[in-house]
C-alpha cells in the first residue's frame, strides 16, 4: 500500500474551510496600503497583531525578516499595483536570526542532520535594532521606493508589543 499522502490533514482542513469560504470578493489591493515584512516565525500572527483581516495589507515573510532583493522586487509590485503606500519592517525578539552569528546557523543545521551551507548566507544579527535600521534604509534608498513611508519596528514575541525604532 502506498504510504498517505502527508498533506491528508491540511487537504482536509481547506475542504472545511473551502466550504465557509466567503473571501472571493475581497480587492487584490491592500485595503489599508500596508505591507508588512515580518520573520515566518510560526508564533506571529501578522494581521492580528495590527488589527488587520484578510484584504488589509500585504504580507512578506523570510528568516528574519530581512531586506533583500526579492523582498525590494515584492515591495515594488506592493508599491506600485497592489495599493501599498506604508512599509513595516518588523522583526522580532527571541529571533533565531538574532540570536547568534553565521557559524552558529551552519553548525546547529549540521548537527540537526543537515548539509553543509556554509556557502550560503543567513543574514543573521547581533545587533537587531542596527539590523531593523540598516533594512529600513535599504528600503528607503531604492530609486523604485522613493516617497514610500517606511517604519521599522522589534516585536516583544512574549507580550505581542511592537515598539517602533525607526
Ligand atoms: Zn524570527
Amino acid at each position: 500500500m502506498a504510504d498517505p499522502d502527508p498533506f491528508v490533514d491540511v487537504l482536509a482542513a481547506n475542504a472545511e474551510y473551502a466550504a465557509g469560504y466567503d473571501l472571493g470578493g475581497l480587492e487584490a489591493k491592500a485595503a489599508k496600503g500596508v505591507g508588512v515584512l515580518i520573520c515566518m516565525d510560526s508564533r506571529i500572527d501578522p494581521l492580528h497583531m495590527l488589527g488587520f483581516g484578510p484584504g488589509d495589507a500585504k504580507i512578506l515573510r523570510n528568516a528574519g525578516a530581512r531586506v533583500t532583493d526579492d523582498v525590494l522586487r515584492t515591495l515594488i509590485l506592493a508599491r506600485y499595483l497592489l495599493g501599498v503606500e506604508r512599509v513595516m519592517v518588523v522583526q522580532h525578539t527571541r529571533c533565531r536570526m538574532a540570536g547568534g552569528g553565521e557559524d552558529d546557523v551552519h553548525e546547529a543545521i549540521k548537527d540537526a542532520g543537515g548539509p553543509d551551507t556554509r556557502s550560503l548566507s543567513f543574514l543573521t544579527t547581533t545587533d537587531q535594532e542596527a539590523a531593523v535600521r540598516l533594512d529600513v534604509q535599504r528600503v528607503r534608498s531604492s530609486p523604485y521606493l522613493a516617497d514610500t513611508t517606511v517604519g521599522g519596528f522589534i516585536l516583544d514575541i512574549d507580550s505581542g508589543r511592537l515598539r517602533r525604532v525607526c
